[in-house]
């Protein structure tokens, strides 16, 4: 039998950016759970026509999860919506280890993380051959504790592209933490706030000035910062072409010929 319970990843905000299958299981959910404070309430009722609807926003873990185990004893199908993917700071671990504990099974449905809508937004890719072919996922330590070993200044010393969540409302001081680390007040960075919503907002900048032109915005959450210097490619015109493409490369679809 199916599971009856699915976490589901409705991705960054557009309507029509969740998955085929995310969006299926919605339309046949009994029971919605939803983080209202970053889901689109429009998303919920457009896929949701005839479950019940809760917003996890001012539920705790032991409402979000008596309501589950209530639905599910009851053979209704619930969904638990989470933005983006939710394997990213989703905070679902302790929801299935709870269900684990009930011996409930669930199944977990990933979406596109808000990163990657962010990216698109601007248009980039995030790996360039010579730049970068590391993506670090992270956050500058809010309330959340983050581990000593994982301090931004510590892991801005390898220099990789970086997609920071959570963390716009302290940009000064993850400027200041960068700066300790491989980059200069000259790396190319990025904001982009509410990507993929109709209200999508974009500054392109450099170390040097990202905390002004985020305060200038008044931006202060929903957004994501990027830093690295794949972010110059283009508008430095770097050559940052893949060697996939080119002409003298062989791989196993395709045999390089020389010029
Ligand atoms: N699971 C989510 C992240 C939740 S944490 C995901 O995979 O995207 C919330 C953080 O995600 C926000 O502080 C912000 O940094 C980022 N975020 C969520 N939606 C966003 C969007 N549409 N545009 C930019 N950043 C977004």
């Amino acid at each position: 039998m199916a599971a009856k319970i699915s976490f589901v990843g409705a991705g960054p905000g557009a309507t029509d950016l969740i998955t085929i299958r995310g969006a299926r299981l919605l339309r046949h959910a009994d029971v919605v759970i939803f983080a209202g404070s970053l889901v689109d309430k429009k998303l919920v009722h457009l896929y949701a026509t005839k479950a019940d609807i809760y917003d996890s926003a001012g539920m705790t873990l032991s409402e979000v999860i008596t309501v589950m185990m209530d639905a599910f004893d009851s053979g209704r199908e619930i969904v638990r919506l989470h933005t983006g993917d939710p394997s990213i700071y989703g905070a679902i671990q302790e929801q299935m280890e709870a269900l684990d504990r009930l011996d409930i099974d669930y199944q977990v449905v990933p979406g596109v993380t808000s990163a990657f809508a962010a990216a698109a937004a601007l248009k980039q890719e995030l790996t360039l051959p010579e730049l970068s072919q590391t993506v670090i996922i992270t956050r500058m330590e809010g309330r959340t504790p983050v581990p000593e070993r994982e301090q931004l200044s510590a892991i801005a010393q390898l220099g990789a592209t970086m997609v920071i969540y959570l963390s716009v409302g302290m940009v000064e001081k993850v400027v200041d933490q960068l700066l300790q680390g491989a980059y200069t007040s000259a790396t190319p960075a990025a904001v982009v706030c509410r990507a993929s919503w109709d209200d999508e907002q974009i500054i392109q900048c450099t170390l040097s000035d990202l905390a002004e032109k985020v305060s200038e915005a008044g931006i202060d959450r929903q957004a994501m910062i990027i830093v690295g210097d794949v972010l110059a490619a283009r508008r430095e015109g770097l050559k940052a072409k893949s060697l996939l493409y080119d002409g003298g490369f062989s791989h196993g679809f395709r045999e390089g010929h020389l010029a």
